[in-house]
Formats: C-alpha cells, sequence, structure tokens
C-alpha cells in the first residue's frame, strides 16, 4: 500500500480537497478530489481523514497539507504545523479576515481528532517573498511599513505551479521574463524573471489588482473616503460593498460568472466583459514595466483555461508588446496559443495548486524524517 497525501483548500463556504498517493518515482499522484460545500455549517474535516485511509483500497495517510492564504513577512516557504505556528498564523487574522479562520479552523479540528498526524501549511503569500522593496512598498509614512502594511501578494501556490510546469515544458521561455494571468473568481496577475516572483497585482489584501467576479480590484482610495463621509458607511459594509458586491457582478448587474456573461448578450454584461479585458491588459503593461519587456505570458484558472474570447481581447490589447495570437491555437486552448511569429509566446497551462500543496507536504515530510 503506498503512503497518502490529503490536501485541503478551506474558504468561507466550501472545503475543496484531494488525495495523493506517493508513486514509485517518489512524487505525489492524485487518485481523487472533490468539493465539499457547506450550507451554513462548516464541512467536517475529520471525517475526511477516514475517508482518506479507506478511499480506493485503503493506504497509511501520512500527511495534511493546507492551503493558507497569509504567512506574513516569516514565511517564504511551506511550514510544519505546531501550536507555535498556529498562534503565530493567528496573529495574521487581521490582515486576511475573511480567509485566514477557514484556512486554519480544519487543521485544527485534525489536530484535536489526531495530534500525531503531520500537518503542513503552505502559503499563498510565500512565493512573492523576496521582491525588491520598491515593489512591496506603499507610498505610506514609513511607520506603516515598519508594522506590516506593504504589498504581499496573494496565488503564490498557483504561480509556483505554473512557473514549474513552464520550465518542463519550455526551459527558455520560463528562463526569461513572463506574465502570468491567473484569471478565476479571484484574479491577479504576476511578473516572473527566471521562475521567480518580480512583482504582482494583488498587494496587501486579495482586493487589489484587476476586477474579479465580485470584487472590485484596484479603487482611488478617495472614493472609500467619500463613502465613509458621504453616505456614512462603516468598516462592515465598505467590506461588503468591495469583497461581495462588486467586480463583474456589480458591474454586470446580472452575475459574477464569466460564463453566464459570456452567454447573456446584454449591455451591462458586456461593459463588465470589457472593464474586465481591460484591466487585465492594462497591468499586463505594468507588469511589462517592471520586468523591462515580455517574453512570455501565460494565461490559467477558470476563465485563463477556458475562456478563449477573454484571451482574444487581452491578446489584442498587448499586440504592441509583440503579442500575436493564433485563432486556432486559441480556440483549441493551445497550449502555445501565440504565432510563430510573435515576440511573445503565448501559453495556456492549466493550473493545480492542490499538487504544489502536495508537493510541498511530502518534501517537507523528507526533510524531517
Ligand atoms: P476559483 O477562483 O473559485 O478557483 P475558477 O478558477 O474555477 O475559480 O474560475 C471560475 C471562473 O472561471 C468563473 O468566472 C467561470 O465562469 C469561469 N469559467 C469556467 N469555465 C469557463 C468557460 N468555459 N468559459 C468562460 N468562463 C469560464
Amino acid at each position: 500500500m503506498s503512503d497518502r497525501i490529503l490536501t485541503l483548500n478551506a474558504g468561507s463556504s466550501s472545503l475543496k480537497y484531494a488525495l495523493f498517493e506517493v508513486a514509485p518515482d517518489g512524487r505525489p499522484a492524485r487518485i481523487a478530489k472533490g468539493k465539499l460545500d457547506s450550507a451554513g455549517a462548516n464541512p467536517d474535516p475529520v471525517e475526511l481523514i477516514a475517508w482518506a485511509e479507506s478511499e480506493n483500497g485503503g493506504g497509511a495517510l501520512i500527511a495534511v497539507g493546507h492551503r493558507v492564504v497569509h504567512g506574513g513577512r516569516e514565511f517564504s516557504g511551506p511550514a510544519p504545523i505546531s501550536d507555535a505556528l498556529l498562534e503565530r498564523l493567528d496573529r495574521l487574522t487581521p490582515l486576511a479576515p475573511l480567509h485566514q479562520p477557514h484556512n486554519l479552523a480544519p487543521i485544527r479540528a485534525i489536530r484535536a481528532a489526531r495530534p500525531a498526524l503531520p500537518q503542513v501549511a503552505c502559503f499563498d503569500t510565500a512565493f512573492h517573498r523576496g521582491r525588491a522593496p520598491v515593489t512591496t512598498r506603499f507610498a505610506l509614512p514609513r511607520a506603516y511599513e515598519e508594522s506590516g502594511i506593504e504589498r504581499y501578494g496573494f496565488h503564490g501556490l498557483s504561480y509556483e505551479y505554473i512557473a514549474g510546469a513552464l520550465r518542463a515544458a519550455a526551459p527558455g521561455l520560463a528562463a526569461g521574463r513572463v506574465i502570468v494571468a491567473h484569471l478565476g473568481n479571484g484574479a491577479s496577475l504576476c511578473a516572473l524573471l527566471d521562475g521567480r516572483s518580480v512583482d504582482t497585482t494583488m498587494s496587501f489584501t486579495a482586493l487589489d489588482g484587476v476586477p474579479m467576479g465580485t470584487r472590485s480590484g484596484s479603487i482611488d482610495p478617495g472614493v472609500l473616503l467619500y463613502l465613509m463621509r458621504e453616505r456614512g458607511m462603516g468598516a462592515a459594509e465598505l467590506e461588503d460593498l468591495l469583497y461581495h458586491r462588486s467586480g463583474l457582478l456589480g458591474v454586470s448587474g446580472l452575475s459574477g460568472d464569466m460564463r453566464v456573461l459570456l452567454e447573456s448578450g446584454t449591455q451591462e454584461a458586456a461593459d463588465a466583459i470589457e472593464l474586465f479585458a481591460y484591466r487585465v491588459a492594462y497591468e499586463i503593461g505594468g507588469l511589462a514595466a517592471s520586468l523591462g519587456g515580455l517574453d512570455g505570458l501565460v494565461f490559467t484558472a477558470g476563465i485563463g483555461e477556458n475562456a478563449a474570447e477573454i484571451r482574444r481581447r487581452i491578446c489584442e490589447r498587448s499586440a504592441w508588446l509583440g503579442v500575436a495570437l493564433d485563432g486556432a491555437a486559441n480556440a483549441a486552448a493551445g497550449p502555445c496559443i501565440s504565432t510563430g511569429e510573435s515576440r511573445v509566446a503565448v501559453w495556456v497551462i492549466p493550473t493545480d495548486e492542490e499538487e504544489m500543496i502536495a508537493r510541498h507536504t511530502l518534501a517537507l515530510l523528507q526533510a524531517s524524517r
């Protein structure tokens, strides 16, 4: 029987899980995955442990790996769970109040039920550590930065996976200047130089950057001051507006789901789609400036992997950078979707955050043995 690793990605309303077996070559191979929705109650992660040990003939569960949104300044890689670590991660909750508590709850539940089972936290921020200060600094008085207010960046597990997949598929390109567009319900872009994060569009929180399904993306902070002063809006109301009622949903008045908007045909849906493509292309321009030019562009996540029409619009707006799209390859989702003459190679690569968590978890376990 092979050793097994369970990965958990706990959100506010769902728990995504995947089960891996350690293959003879020492790499994790997925054997099952799924998603539990919580209609009111939180899904029980402890039940998943029993399932993981018995599923598909059974096997020894050697560790559980978790996606944890915030690792703060301390963690540039995954960390083994301990009581001390949980305390440190609790202290980061104010930086990600909508995500961090949901990520930590199943860790605690499993720790209580199975204290000897190793668990590993894999952070969305870790891949973005070590960037130049000019890319992490807000133009605020220094004391604010010293207290932790800086541009962290998120979706790190996805970018790390893509950096590795691109290195395997096109090593020459991966060694150059590449922008990855992770376009899902949450959306951000990352500039990679030789596979390392140089800059990214999400910053202090997962609100910054491009508009998303229901999140506003970047907004003039003066708008928030205005809403507070003139409309009497408080923190909770602003949070609800910016996280849950804006983005594609807010502009379309219809849905935060890109598929629904592409099929709808209303003017408001068209406006939302156009704003999304415009803002993504705008950030590509900005990140190309960070990189001093551009060799490659990679699309990933739900919209990036599946919506050829959105890729087409973004690429057309990026033609000035030397992007030339191959229409037939784009319709077939690649993997390479640029023409032979395109100065920028454009790829579609499906992301796999669970696999990244499983690899990290296994590596950490082996290092500690
Ligand atoms: P999450 O950030 O929750 O993991 P996903 O990466 O699954 O989200 O992306 C969800 C988004 O991808 C939704 O906006 C959905 O409409 C979009 N999407 C998925 N499939 C398609 C498709 N075939 N065409 C257009 N958009 C799609």
